[in-house]
């Protein structure tokens, strides 16, 4: 058992009220909050230990890319990566999708050729493929999914051509919850010689992800979303597939040598890391995965699972009350609308409660269309949340449906 008291304490912001209300935050898929350990390992780093990474002679430089480079490693143990050349860091999921969209683009897709993406996406895993197309004349084909949100595994098999270069789909999907079968969605496309890029945003804050045992050949995903400092995340690639593809920036920091007549790039994963890494938020996200390890991968995927099978329970209860998304397995994500009231509105009078929770399309507006609906209210859960917040939203949302 977690003890949950004990956890909230690390969260000073969870002490605080809103419009007078405890506040009760339910916006976790947007962005978690920070415990102390993490908003501490920042301010102590730009107090003790701050200075430029890498190729630093003086102590303090040194000391500071043993942090960052020691941050390289924690997260490829998180994730079980081969090698720390296997973990380059970017901005978050976005950046990632769109480096290698760019990357892989340039080396391997020709005017014709198509990449697979499915309708749950999030735009960030749409829009990169669509400047492709723009730019080479790609083509993207979209996986169907089904009325609880799940994936059409058979629509999918007949996706594949002789011009599939990549597939790449969400783990979770942020809207619906559905956890995807990404493990089965890779062996079918590796049958096709074709590898595959999982946007791990929604899945990696909330269960243990080992890239090796899916065998990804790429894997995204964000800091912000899994108690570290925004700004910072991750793309993981196989070596033998990074190796292969062009720099997505130049700058400093990515090359081996430059002369006006010929510039050599550096080593994995530096290749991809152009410019000053932020390398106080990397310290920062080690200290994150450190928190989330010191209370256990799995008893956090446990209690999250368990009040979401709670929250879904009161919320169905609740009279003229629809979940969108109701796959068999689903993450800590609930999204649904209430008779004919707005999604606005719903999202503004819970606020007045104290009650955060995200209104709107939630960047997946092909997904708000294959449902036939412009927005959703969404509910979304942390380690951090109890059964009597969600109590209080269920109240909330009763309260809130009388006035209409
Ligand atoms: N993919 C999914 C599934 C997401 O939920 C999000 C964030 N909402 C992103 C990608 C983008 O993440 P970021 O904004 O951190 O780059």
């Amino acid at each position: 058992m977690i003890d949950i008291q004990k956890i909230r304490q690390d969260f000073p912001i969870l002490q605080r009220e809103v419009y007078g209300k405890p506040l009760i935050y339910f916006d976790n898929a947007a962005t978690t909050q920070k415990p102390r350990q993490v908003v501490e390992s920042i301010v102590d780093e730009y107090y003790s230990v701050n200075a430029n990474v890498h190729r630093g002679v003086h102590f303090l430089s040194q000391q500071a890319t043993e942090l960052h480079e020691g941050s390289r490693e924690a997260v490829s143990k998180f994730i079980n990566a081969r090698s720390i050349s296997e973990v380059v860091f970017t901005r978050g999921t976005t950046e990632s999708i769109n480096l290698l969209a760019f990357s892989f683009g340039e080396e391997f897709m020709q005017e014709g050729d198509e990449v697979i993406i499915s309708t749950m996406e999030h735009h960030s895993n749409i829009v990169p493929w669509q400047l492709l197309a723009a730019r080479k004349g790609i083509a993207i084909k979209v996986i169907p999914i089904n009325a609880k949100g799940e994936l059409l595994m058979d629509e999918y098999e007949k996706l594949f051509s002789e011009r599939t270069k990549l597939v790449s789909v969400t783990h979770v999907s942020n809207v619906l919850g559905t956890v995807n079968p990404v493990k089965e969605l890779i062996r079918i496309a590796h049958d096709h010689e074709v590898p595959v890029l999982i946007d791990g945003a929604q899945s990696v804050p909330h269960m243990q992800v080992d890239v090796q045992e899916l065998d990804a050949d790429f894997y995204a995903f964000s800091s912000h979303k899994m108690y570290g400092p925004t700004g910072i995340g991750v793309l993981y690639g196989k070596e033998n597939w990074l190796d292969r593809l062009p720099p997505y920036q130049g700058g400093g920091e990515m090359i081996q040598h430059v002369s006006f007549e010929r510039t050599t790039f550096n080593e994995l994963p530096f290749k991809f890391e152009a410019g000053t890494p932020d390398y106080i938020g990397t310290t920062a996200l080690a200290k994150a995965l450190d928190y989330m390890t010191a209370i256990g991968l799995d008893k956090i995927a446990i209690y999250e699972h368990e009040l979401t099978r709670y929250a879904t329970e009161r919320l169905k209860a609740i009279e003229g009350l629809r979940i969108y998304g109701e796959a068999e397995h689903k993450g800590s994500v609930i999204s649904f609308l209430v008779g004919d009231i707005h999604h606005f509105d719903m999202g503004t009078l819970l606020d007045r409660l104290g009650i955060a929770v995200r209104t709107g399309h939630h960047c997946a507006q092909p997904l708000m269309q294959r449902f036939g609906i412009e927005g959703t209210v969404r509910a979304s859960f942390a380690v951090y949340n109890t059964k009597e917040e969600v109590d209080v939203l269920t109240q909330g949302i009763e309260r809130v449906s009388r006035m209409f």
